[in-house]
Parts: C-alpha cells; sequence; structure tokens
C-alpha cells in the first residue's frame, strides 16, 4: 500500500499546501532497492569524530575506507560542507564529564545534514563496563542516539548506535556497514549489540554474502516474508518459501519469482516440524537462515475475544516457533553459523487494546532470543529477532482508517515503513557479517513514538 502523503509531498505546490494546513510532509525516503555492494559510500561525504580514550575507532576507520569513503575530521569542517554520514566512536567513556564531547562534535553541525543522512554512534556495553560512571556514561550515548534521531528523522535522517562488548570491535564492521548504507533506511533510534561470545565465521564477504546458503521464509507468499525472501535470493540464497496450502498459487508465483523452492505447510499441523526438517534434510543437507514470519492477528477486546481466536494466534505466532526450532536446532538440521530470525513486533513491545493474544505472542518471541541469544554460539548460530512498527501490507491495509493513520504518522518519519525495509533488516541479520549480533531485538519502525 502507498502512502498519499508521502506522493503528494513529492509535489512542491501540494507540499506547501499539506505544511499550511499542519499536516507532515514526509520525506521520501532514499532505499538501495537492489544487492550490497562493495563500496556504498563512495562519491559521500562522510565525517569521522571520536571521544578521549575510544577503542573502536581503527576498526571504524578501515571500515569506513573500505567502503569507500575518505572519512573527514572535525578539523575539515566547514560552514558549507554537507554530511551523507557522520560516525562518533563515544566508546572508552569512564566518566559522565566525557559525555562534553558528544556536545562538542555534533552541536556545529546539526545544520549540515543531507536529506537521508546515517549517523552511527558507537559505546560500551553499559551492563558490562568496569565501573558505575562508566556504565551511566555509555548508557547516556543511547538516549543521546535517540533524541537525536528525533530531531533528524524528519529529513529522512536516521541515528543508531552500536553498543561494542570489550573484545569485540574486530565485530562491528557488518553492523557498520549496515547502518551506513541505504538498506537500513526504517531502522532509526536503534541500539544493537555487538559480543563477542559466539563463533564468527572464517570468511565475511560484504557482496553475495549468502551464496550457497540455503533459507527458510514461513508466511512467504506475500508482504514481509516475500520482500525477504527477494532481498535474501538477491544475495544468493536459495530460498524454501512456505506458506499454508490453501494459498498454493501464490506461493508457487512467489517461489518462482525469487528461483526458491515452494513449501506448502501449515506451520501448525502435528507433524509440520517433522515435515520442514525432512524436506530441508532430503533436499538441502540442511538449512542456514530460518526466518519466522508467518503470522497473523485476530483482534478482539479480551472480554469479547473467543477462545478459539486465542488458540490459534497462540498457535501460529508462537508455539508452531518453538516446535519448529525444538526440531531443526536438536537435529543439528540448522548448519553452523546458522541464522535463526523470528518476527516480533511493537505490539509485543508495548501492548495494544484488542491485541491481547497478538500481543503476547510477539512478547514471547522477545523472551525466546533472549533466552537462546547465547546457547549455540560454540556453533556460531544467531538468535535474533526484529520488530516492525508500521509497515504497508495487507495486516495494516485492514485497519480502520483512524487507527492506520495514527499508526503511519507517530513516528520519527511520519510515515509508514514498505516490506523491503524489513527484509533488509533481516537480511543483514542473516549475513556472516552479524555473527557478533544475537539475542537482540531490534525495531524497525521509522522511530514509532509507541513504546519507544
Ligand atoms: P501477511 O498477512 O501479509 O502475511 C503473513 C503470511 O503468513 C501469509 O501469507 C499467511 O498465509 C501466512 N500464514 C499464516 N498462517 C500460517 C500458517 N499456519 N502456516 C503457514 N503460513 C501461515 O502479514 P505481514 O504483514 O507480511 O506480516 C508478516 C509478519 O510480520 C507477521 O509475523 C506479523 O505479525 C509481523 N508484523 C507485521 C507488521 C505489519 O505492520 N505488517 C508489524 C509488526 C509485525
Amino acid at each position: 500500500m502507498s502512502d498519499y502523503l508521502v506522493r503528494m509531498a513529492q509535489q512542491p505546490a501540494l507540499r506547501s499546501v499539506i505544511k499550511t494546513i499542519g499536516l507532515p510532509t514526509p520525506q521520501t525516503l532514499a532505499r538501495a532497492g537492489g544487492p550490497y555492494v562493495d563500496t556504498p559510500l563512495a562519491g559521500k561525504t562522510v565525517l569521522f569524530g571520536a571521544g578521549d580514550g575510544a577503542t573502536a575507532s581503527k576498526k571504524v576507520q578501515t571500515t569506513l575506507k573500505a567502503m569507500g569513503a575518505e572519512a573527514q575530521s572535525a578539523a575539515d569542517v566547514t560552514g558549507d560542507s554537507r554530511f551523507n554520514a557522520v560516525v562518533f566512536d563515544a566508546t572508552g567513556m569512564t566518566d559522565p564529564a566525557q559525555l562534553r564531547a558528544l556536545y562538542d562534535f555534533f552541536h556545529p553541525i546539526m545544520r549540515n545534514f543531507t536529506g537521508n543522512a546515517r549517523v552511527v554512534l558507537l559505546a560500551d556495553v553499559p551492563e558490562t563496563a568496569d565501573s558505575v560512571p562508566a556504565a551511566v556514561a555509555a548508557r547516556a550515548v543511547e538516549g543521546f542516539v535517540r533524541s537525536l534521531a528525533k530531531e533528524i528523522g524528519r529529513k529522512g535522517a536516521t541515528a543508531n548506535l552500536v553498543y561494542v562488548e570489550k573484545g569485540a570491535e574486530d565485530r562491528v564492521a557488518g553492523v557498520l556497514r549496515f547502518f551506513l548504507s541505504d538498506h537500513s533506511t526504517y531502522v532509526d533510534g536503534q541500539p544493537v549489540r555487538v559480543t563477542r561470545g559466539g563463533k564468527m565465521p572464517r570468511s565475511v564477504p560484504v557482496t553475495r554474502p549468502l551464496d550457497g546458503k540455503v533459507a527458510l521464509v514461513t508466511g512467504g507468499a506475500r508482504g514481509i516474508g516475500a520482500a525477504t525472501a527477494e532481498r535474501l535470493s538477491q544475495e544468493g540464497a536459495h530460498v524454501v518459501v512456505l506458506d499454508i496450502p490453501a494459498d498454493a498459487e501464490t506461493l508457487e508465483t512467489t517461489a518462482k519469482a525469487v528461483g526458491g523452492t515452494a513449501l506448502a505447510q501449515d506451520i501448525t499441523d502435528a507433524d509440520a516440524p517433522r515435515a520442514i526438517a525432512d524436506f530441508l534434510k532430503d533436499n538441502f543437507g540442511g538449512v542456514d537462515i530460518v526466518v519466522h514470519n508467518a503470522g497473523v492477528t485476530r483482534d478482539k477486546m479480551l472480554a469479547n475475544m473467543a477462545e478459539h481466536l486465542w488458540d490459534m494466534v497462540l498457535a501460529i505466532n508462537l508455539r508452531s516457533i518453538l516446535a519448529i526450532d525444538e526440531v531443526l536446532l536438536g537435529d543439528k538440521i540448522v548448519n553452523d553459523h546458522g541464522r535463526i530470525l523470528c518476527l516480533s513486533s511493537i505490539g509485543g513491545i508495548a501492548g495494544n487494546a484488542g491485541q491481547t493474544n497478538y500481543g503476547a505472542t510477539k512478547a514471547g518471541l522477545i523472551g525466546y532470543v533472549q533466552s537462546q541469544g547465547q546457547k549455540f554460539g560454540d556453533r556460531g548460530i544467531t538468535v535474533n529477532a526484529v520488530a516492525p512498527g508500521f509497515i504497508e501490507t495487507r495486516m495494516t491495509a485492514e485497519m480502520p482508517f483512524m487507527i492506520r493513520e495514527g499508526g503511519r504518522r507517530m513516528n520519527s518519519m511520519s510515515q509508514g515503513g514498505q516490506p523491503q525495509d524489513v527484509a533488509e533488516l533481516l537480511t543483514f541479520l542473516a549475513t556472516p557479517g552479524a555473527g557478533g549480533v544475537s539475542g537482540n531485538v531490534v525495531r524497525v519502525c521509522g522511530q514509532s513514538l509507541i513504546g519507544a
């Protein structure tokens, strides 16, 4: 579904009318629209800075260079400078007094961002900081990033944070690549934790990173699942697209379009976990990426909710996922360096009237990835969730107009996301370069105000 305000705001005459009547004028968001490239920052203006004692700067600068950027420093900035990307390394802070470096660096450049600029900060993981003042300083950076993101979001610009565990500096390159590119368009104001625990793959290609990998996408016939199947296949994966038998025709079309394999299967069937495992084992020898995308809403206020609506949503959105993973992980159908990805929702973070069933399932998945996140590190398997906000799909098209408008506008970008925005985040988390990210729940919501 497309957004009428985004379309109208593209035309200068209508844009001023929209402004005059006090409606938001959403920026057209830059989207990559294709596979990863080697040097996405080539020809772009990038500014880099760091606080005293920062520990990740060397790796950051190597990554920027590899991405094609000749990074400038604060000394090069003039009033006319315009930055497509800005990176600040705030790791190594031992006292909140050092937060002044954020003001000193960002205050003079706040009017110098281009539309769709990308800002990334790095900080230490607060929970494992060496001292209380260090923990306070590290956590303060998150508040700074979230606020900064809200100040620049109407330009389509984003600000995100990478928490880097000590010793995990070598693992930040993949996250930086994602956040600094137009693949991360609708991920805004988010912290991602990079840890040193799990095994990293030996080879971490930046283009076609999924060559030779096999992916399973449940509920992949349409919407977010179909967009994800497309992105995964663009990066080289062979995608097994699964959906219910009643949707076999759409499923076949989607699977064919991505050069993948269709699997008509209801994930709530008692024998589904075994059937899926056998299919993957027999046809491909295993699976590398599992995207648990199938999900439904059956909204009713709890007082009016029939028990079958409760049971159905719990079965599809939560219980089937646990049952499938039990077999796929238990029988080692998931290969080493595998990726398990769950679709949570901001409904699972904030809750929603009329969604006690849905909210419970999507929050349950957060508990699931947090409890599983570090369990398979010895095999390099990561388990993460993404939490979409308002995404333009069949699910949101069915909402009443006023609720749909509220959901669409209540974020830093004043617009909904597209299925491809969720697909981009899932695809990044599926790459070898995301090996340091596990047990994370990353929102893709344009920094929605809901549950923030
Ligand atoms: P969608 O309705 O467009 O697609 C969901 C797919 O899942 C459908 O093709 C459906 O046939 C399939 N499915 C349903 N039950 C199944 C079953 N028992 N077995 C196999 N497949 C089944 O939905 P979408 O908007 O693309 O959402 C995809 C996921 O993203 C869901 O988990 C949803 O909860 C989550 N999500 C969506 C949004 C949004 O704004 N659209 C926001 C937050 C989270």
